[in-house]
This record gives structure tokens, sequence and C-alpha cells, in this order.
């Protein structure tokens, strides 16, 4: 056996390291992109390194590595950090299991298995249903669309595309969308980018109209994505309108709850994803709402045949023993496939599901700190005043693009803008549910102040003004 002990104490003292520099230094040192070189030993080299130059190097890099576990960190659909997921990454690194098979994995099955088990149950599905670990909400969409694209057509996994398939989602909804069309053939120009609504939700008469349209030109419509926080505002689809229309053309619905699907664990909430139940599936990214480490993504499917009938191949050197329900390879896109299951795990078995809850809720919280705070002031404008931890606004009409980078350059706050119909604004995500109240006003205080100091950011009409 080889003797780890050494570097499991340089790990511990390293991460003393980053704990500290987290705490005295929230937002990390920035080294400039075209410095980077320069600036830290990354180079390989023939000769080996002795540990204790090794450390001196980690930690530069470690101190110097965007930190997103801490209370300055809103730039990101992901933030802070949940200890006892943290445990169970770190113990699925020493385990180092594969997921295909029960040979390998062993109890780490059922742990993955329980998890789908009991998402399936708070949303509603039945006995038929079942799930994977994809490698992210862009993959668990793309394993939506091929299920649906196989679904309509059984043909196609053989002899490839034949029908002229086009497919629906909102004009706001992520942009793997787009490319999940070119990568299961059915190709970017046969996306129908349905329009929002003003709060950024898919408008399900034109969902209609569309389809209605795409019919009588002979087209055959397949798939219709619903976005449960949509990744700007963090908006909710109607799935109970869009379910409607789904079943009335026979067209498979999947529900991306990458962002906000979380909402699930919260009986609060959960209302925003009414009708989910009625989906073909479901994605959610635990590493979002739940906090757990990248990457931790789960898909459901309301009947698990769509699963194993578009996922399975035989393979005899590596499906030797126990039944296909104990051999997850069966209905995963990889072979060796990380385990991305005992975190999640981890953490729901030590907070139980009350727990995750709290977690949820706390960042919907956060989000009403926020919301309160930004429209009892006058010198912001609020551009997202509903159910949303995406909280949008421009403060005294700074061009939100300048404030953001100089923000970010200046080490105050690392925080993200986005654009809405006509208007761009700051993007705050209040997804760190270790943050608190104070957190949040800490956080405008750091920006007015910083305004107040740098009088010469532009405003959006010199932004304007300078593009075109
Ligand atoms: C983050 C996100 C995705 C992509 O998930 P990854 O895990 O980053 O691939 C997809 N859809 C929505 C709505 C998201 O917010």
């Amino acid at each position: 056996m080889p003797d780890i002990s050494g570097d499991l104490v340089l790990f511990n003292e390293l991460v003393e390291v980053l704990l500290k520099e987290e705490d005295q230094h929230p937002v990390a040192d920035r080294i400039d992109a075209n410095k980077l070189y320069d600036a830290i030993d990354l180079s390989l080299n023939a000769s080996a390194m002795i540990d204790d130059e090794l450390k001196s190097v980690l930690k530069d890099v470690l101190v110097s590595t965007p930190k997103t576990a801490t209370n300055l960190f809103f730039n990101q659909l992901f933030g802070g950090r949940q200890g006892k997921a943290v445990l169970g990454d770190l113990l699925a690194v020493m385990l180092n299991t594969s997921m295909y098979t029960y040979k390998v994995a062993g109890p780490q099955v059922g742990i993955e298995q329980e998890i789908i088990r009991q998402s399936c149950n708070l949303i509603g599905y039945g006995d038929q249903s079942n799930g994977t670990f994809p490698t992210g909400g862009s993959m668990s969409n793309y394993m939506a669309l091929v299920m649906a694209r196989d679904a309509k057509d059984a043909n196609v996994r053989a002899n490839g595309m034949t029908k002229p398939m086009v497919i629906y989602t909102s004009i706001e909804s992520h942009y793997s969308n787009t490319k999940n069309a070119s990568f299961t053939g059915i190709g970017k120009n046969n996306i129908r980018y349905i329009q929002a609504d003003s709060e950024g939700r898919m408008i399900p008469a034109k969902l209609e109209e569309q389809i209605t349209k795409d019919l009588r030109e002979g087209l055959v419509p397949t798939y219709v994505n619903a976005t449960a926080g949509t990744t700007v505002l963090g908006a909710f689809d109607p799935i109970d309108e869009i379910a409607d229309i789904a079943d009335k053309f026979g067209i498979w619905l999947h529900v991306d709850g990458a962002y906000c699907g979380g909402v699930i664990f919260s009986d609060n909430y959960k209302h925003l994803v009414n009708g989910i139940e009625r989906s073909d599936s479901f994605s959610y990214n635990a590493h979002k709402m739940l906090g757990t480490p990248l990457t931790c993504s789960i898909i459901l499917v309301n009947d698990k045949k769509h699963l194993h009938d578009s996922f399975n191949t035989e393979a005899d050197y590596l499906y030797q023993t126990d039944g296909d329900d104990f051999n997850l390879g069966k209905t995963s896109f990889q072979c060796g496939r990380r385990n991305d299951a005992l975190k999640f795990w981890t953490l729901w078995k030590s907070v139980g599901t009350d727990g995750l809850k709290e977690i949820v809720d706390q960042q919907f919280e956060l989000a009403d700190v926020a919301i309160d705070y930004v429209s009892k002031n006058s010198d912001y404008t609020l551009y997202s005043n509903y159910d949303s931890v995406s909280i949008c606004f421009n403060y005294k009409n700074i061009d939100p693009e300048a404030l953001c980078t100089a923000l970010y350059k200046s080490q105050i706050t690392v925080v993200g803008f986005g654009a809405f119909k006509e208007d761009t604004f700051v993007r705050l995500v209040t997804i760190n549910a270790n943050n608190k109240k104070l957190d949040i006003l800490n956080f405008f205080k750091l920006l007015e102040e910083f305004v107040e100091n740098n009088p010469n950011l532009a405003t959006i009409e010199e932004a304007t003004q300078e593009l075109s």
C-alpha cells in the first residue's frame, strides 16, 4: 500500500492556509491573465520537486485562485461551502470508485439510487421513475433531448435522423439547449426560441402558436424545455400550462432545474414548479442551490424505460455480475463515472430533508433582504421584483459592466452582470446559504463606497454611446 500519510498532512496544512486566506482576503489576489505564467511557476519540468517547494507553489496557487466560498462571491450560480458535502466528496476521492457496476461501486450504487428515489418521490414521479447523475446540467439537458428524440423516432439510434424534428425552449433558457440541438443531430436551426413575458417566463400561448405552425409545415415537434430558474433572471416557466400543451401534441417535456430545481426541497417555494410531476424528465444541480461541491447534477425520468432505451448498450467486458438495476452504467452517458452522489448523500443524511429545505429557504430570505434594500433606495433600479435568488439592479445609473469589472479588478467583491430584453444590470446571486442578512447589506455598502470613491465610472448612457 502506498503511504500517503505525508500527503494528507500536507493537505491539511494547505487547507488551513486556504481557510485563513479566505477569512483575511475574501476576494483573491487577482493576477492579470496576461501575466499569469510570470506570476506563478506553473511550468512542468523533467526533474522532481521536493515537497517543500511543491508546498510553496501550491500555496501561491491557492491564494490567487478565485474564492467561491466566501461572503463576497456573488458571481456564479453556486457559492459557499457545505461542510458535510465537502466531507463526502473527499471520501469519494479516496474511494475512487466508478459508478458503472455494482461490482466496482458496491454500496455507492445504493447511495446514488436512494437520492434518485427520494427526489422522484418529492416531485411526484411514479413507480417507473429513475434517473442518473450526469456530469452537469448541460449534460442532463443533453440526455433529456436524446431520450425525447428516440421516443419520437426509435429508428434514429440505428439509422440517424430521418424526420424533420423541431424543439422548443424559451429565449431566456440556458445556452446548452443550443449546443445540444447540434449534438443530437436535430440542428441549431431547428430550435424555436419562444418569447418570454416581462418577468422572463416562457409565454405558453406563443409556444402553442409555434407548434401549430410547425405542424402545418409538416415538421415534427419533439421536445419542449421549460426552465426552473432561468440563468439571468432566475425566472420559473409555467410548467403546468406548458405540460398541457406538451400533452396535447405528444411532445416530451423536460424541466431544466439546474439553477433552481432545488426548490423541490422547500414547502415554501415548491409551488414555483407546480406541474413538475407531469414532465417526462427533470434535472437539477445539487452544486447550485444545495451547495455541494461541483459537480452534482441529477436527471430524473418519469419512465426509466427511456433512459434504458437511449443509453443502454451491451458490453460483456464490463457487465459481469448483478442485474441492470445495480449496474448503473446501463443508464448513463459515460463509461467510467465519478461518484458525484456521495457528497450529496453525506449532506442530506446529516442535515435531513428539513436541513435541505432550510438551505433553500435561506437563499430566498437573502434575496428578500436584497430586494427590500434595493426597492427602498431611490438610487437603485430593480429589475426582478419576485421570487428569485437572482437580484438584478442598477445603481445610480452606472454602467453595470464597468461597475462589475471595476469591483472585481479592485478586489472589492465578485459579482456579474446580465441582460434581459433592453436592459443590462448587475446580477447579485444569493445562492450562498452560509451568508447572513449582514453579508448582503455589506455587499451594498461596499458597492456604494466604491462608487463614492470612483466618481469616473461610466454611466449607462456613456457606455451606450460608446457602443453606437
Ligand atoms: C447552470 C445551468 C445549466 C448548466 O449546468 P452545468 O452544470 O453548468 O452544465 C443549465 N441550465 C440552467 C438553467 C443553468 O442555470
